[in-house]
């Protein structure tokens, strides 16, 4: 009899001949291939590498880059207009402004990264267990 495991990401059983060992468990080829394409096109998931706790961190983390982001593109936003409307020019409006455009990018990021790590919270919820 051919010994068969089943795969931690998609939970099919096939040969243990045909499957990888990876930080979840074993995955078969076919998840292996798929993995790969995505990571070439840039659409590499985090739950491949990352356990739950990390990818709970990340979101964490993702969100008070959220509330950051947004409180300095909050006050940056203010500090130009009061920086105007007082009548300073140059550096000092330079700054002000930057502190807003940084914000939004920071917001930007923590929205973006808060995405991906819930996603992949998500899509592999039993490829957090080991089989065996
Ligand atoms: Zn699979």
């Amino acid at each position: 009899m051919t010994p068969t495991n089943s795969c931690v990401f998609c939970q099919a059983v096939v040969p243990a001949s045909s499957m990888e060992m990876t930080g979840h468990g074993w995955r078969r080829n076919s998840c292996t291939q798929q993995s790969e394409l995505a990571a070439l096109q840039n659409k590499g998931n985090m739950a491949e590498h990352l356990t739950q706790d990390e990818l709970a961190n990340i979101a964490s983390s993702a969100q008070k880059e959220v509330v950051s982001g947004a409180l300095l593109t909050f006050a940056g936003a203010a500090a130009t207009i009061a920086s105007l409307a007082i009548g300073f020019r140059g550096k000092i409006v330079i700054a002000c402004a930057a502190a807003f455009l940084g914000g939004i990018c920071l917001l930007f990021r923590g929205v973006s990264d808060k995405r991906e790590a819930q996603s992949a919270q998500s899509q592999f919820p039993s490829a957090r267990t080991m089989q065996s």
